[in-house]
């Protein structure tokens, strides 16, 4: 069955080839990548279908007879069938506006292959992108959960090439605001993400993850010293070198960024920590008189951290 799957991939990866590859002539460029593409996605929710029995992506059983698979004897599922399928046996919801897109691109193809499309450039363009958009969707949120850890690296590197595209990620943007708005009315703080630089990365307790590049459940220490280090770079050489994270005194992470621009939504306070969501204000930092270390949340002159506590009372006690 993950012939099926690989094979999808095979050509979601050469309509995205086909789609980067600028050099040849554009309306060959845009329809093989529409057919390549169709022809993906069809095969990755068949794979789904056969990961849960096989004969699910027979069209007609009556006339099958055992064997028939193996032989390749047999008419499979259409797009419509498939998604029917999925929803009736294996229980999965398919997104509306990913089953619009993937409607329009259905026809796209028809056209290019029965006759000739009318559409231009700009609108194929934003078709495929939206696509795209919608078919890693699908395996981001685990709805096509056939795809398996070695499918998942050929899915990533298709991923990261789309994401070097900016009208991908503009157009990510975009389709992510109902999501996001959603989000923010359950109020979870959304900050810019700094992996794609959109606002679009929301933070829960522990972990963050980001509705355009469609990375999650990143731990949050992480994540605060990423984006500490891609937005606070220029508070870093206003201070000399000084810290750009400190450490929690509710969750004991190393994960309180200064929060000096607008970029965290919802955030007032000068500290925040991205691992238990605690605000603290300005002054309430101790800095360890031993090792530097900087401690969010409340104020102490001469402050020595807890480790430097411990490993001073070893020295004293060989002494
Ligand atoms: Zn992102
Ligand atoms: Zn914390
Ligand atoms: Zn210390």
């Amino acid at each position: 069955m993950e012939d099926i799957l690989f094979n999808g991939l095979n050509f979601i990866e050469n309509a995205v080839d086909t789609f980067l590859d600028k050099k040849s002539p554009t309306e060959n460029r845009l329809k093989y990548s529409v057919i390549h593409f169709y022809i993906g996605l069809e095969l990755l929710l068949k794979s789904r279908l056969a990961h849960e029995h096989y004969t699910l992506i027979i069209r007609d059983l009556k006339k099958y007879q055992k064997g028939d698979y193996e032989k390749g004897d047999f008419v499979s599922v259409g797009y419509d069938e498939s998604i029917d399928r999925l929803k009736k046996i294996c229980g999965l919801q398919v997104d509306q506006r990913a089953k619009d897109a993937f409607k329009k691109i259905q026809q796209t193809r028809n056209k290019f292959i029965h006759f000739h499309c009318n559409e231009n450039e700009y609108q194929i363009t934003a078709q495929l992108l939206e696509t795209w958009h919608h078919l890693l969707r699908l395996i981001e949120n685990k709805t096509l959960s056939n795809i398996a850890d070695d499918a998942i690296s050929r899915v990533d590197k298709i991923k990261f090439r789309m994401l070097g595209l900016q009208e991908f990620v503009d157009e990510r943007f975009k389709l992510v605001q109902d999501d996001i708005s959603r989000k923010r009315n359950q109020g979870i703080t959304i900050i810019t993400c700094p992996y794609c630089y959109r606002k679009s990365m929301y933070l829960e307790e522990g972990v963050a993850g980001c509705l355009v590049c469609g990375t999650d459940s990143l731990y949050s220490d992480k994540v605060a010293e990423d984006w500490s280090h891609h937005f606070n770079e220029a508070i870093r050489y206003d201070q000399g070198d000084e810290l750009i994270l400190g450490q929690c005194i509710n969750c004991e992470a190393d994960a309180v960024v200064l929060n000096c621009n607008d970029d965290i939504e919802t955030v007032s306070s000068y500290w925040f920590c991205f691992s238990c969501l605690q605000e603290y204000d300005k002054e309430d930092q101790s800095v360890c008189s031993n090792c530097n270390k900087t401690i969010v949340g409340f104020k102490e002159a001469h402050y020595i951290c807890p480790e430097c506590n411990v490993l001073n009372s070893f020295k004293e006690f060989e002494e």
